[in-house]
């Protein structure tokens, strides 16, 4: 499967960002004088155990610790509606002010459970993984990209499982071909 994240979580590319272009630093800067409050914006108060939001108001936790379909172990709070309707912050906290909903916020506490997933993603981390994983990027990428590209293979067009993998089969069998013919042919 894909893992279109696994360099942000490689130590060796922690500074890769300095080498962004200017265009792309002022995009970044636009964007984060648009950003609204993220769950970092907020404190959590021990000795009441509910977060306290930049306007100084405590939101109150909703039900019990969660478990997200990524295996993270989630606290849900809520602010009280009465104080996000006269807040003066409103504009930057919450995503749609007019709708008067109070804001939420969501807190992880770490990954509790394994998921497929996560496994995959363990086994990227490792050196190892790394090494195979970025060879996925020139071996089997260029495929899928001259099949959506140059023979149409946006989408099966077809219904139901067996279809579905006869037609992928169809259009791969076509690339292999290509492939064979054109072997040994200087590329133009
Ligand atoms: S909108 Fe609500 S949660 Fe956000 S800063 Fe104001 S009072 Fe706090």
């Amino acid at each position: 499967m894909p893992e279109p994240k696994f360099r942000s979580r490689d130590p060796q590319l922690a500074t890769a960002k300095r080498h962004r272009r200017p265009t792309d630093r002022r995009r970044q800067d636009y964007r984060s004088k648009r950003r609204w409050f993220r769950g970092d914006d907020f404190t959590y108060d021990e000795a009441t155990e509910r977060l306290v939001c930049p306007a100084g108001q405590r939101l109150y936790r909703c039900g019990h610790d969660h478990i997200t379909a990524q295996g993270y172990r989630a606290t849900s709070y809520r602010a009280p509606k009465t104080a996000c309707l006269t807040c003066e912050l409103r504009d930057r906290c919450l995503q749609h002010p007019e709708s008067g909903n109070p804001r939420q916020v969501r807190v992880f506490h770490g990954r509790v459970t394994e998921t497929l997933t996560s496994r995959m993603k363990d086994k990227i981390d490792t050196p190892t993984g790394r090494q195979i994983y970025s060879r996925r990027l020139g071996i089997v990428e260029p495929v899928f990209g001259n099949l959506r590209a140059q023979k149409g293979m946006n989408r099966s067009t077809l219904r139901g499982r067996a279809k579905v993998d006869t037609q992928w089969k169809l259009y791969c069998l076509v690339h292999n071909l290509q492939k064979i013919a054109r072997h040994g042919r200087p590329i133009r």
